[in-house]
């Protein structure tokens, strides 16, 4: 499974990376996800697309249900 946020509807709270700094970092106001060898860039919209490792599965798909912009999407 992977996941990615769009950063256009992000609110920055940061509350992604507080439940699970492995995955997910604040940079200027916005999250990204945030992998080994995976830079955080803003694409306008469709963010980066991470591996999420089996042990943290759990933790991003909290974060993704408690996110507040409804914007972190785990998909195959
Ligand atoms: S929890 Fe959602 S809205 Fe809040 S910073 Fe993370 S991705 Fe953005």
């Amino acid at each position: 499974m992977k996941v990615w946020v769009d950063q256009d509807i992000c609110t920055g709270d940061g509350l992604c990376e507080e439940q699970c700094p492995s995955m997910f970092h604040l940079e200027d106001g916005l999250s990204f996800v945030h992998a080994p060898g995976l830079q955080p860039t803003y694409r306008g919209g469709a963010g980066d697309l991470a591996e999420i490792p089996d042990h943290l599965f759990d933790a991003v798909l909290e974060a993704a249900e408690d996110c507040p912009g409804e914007c972190i999407f785990i998909e195959n």
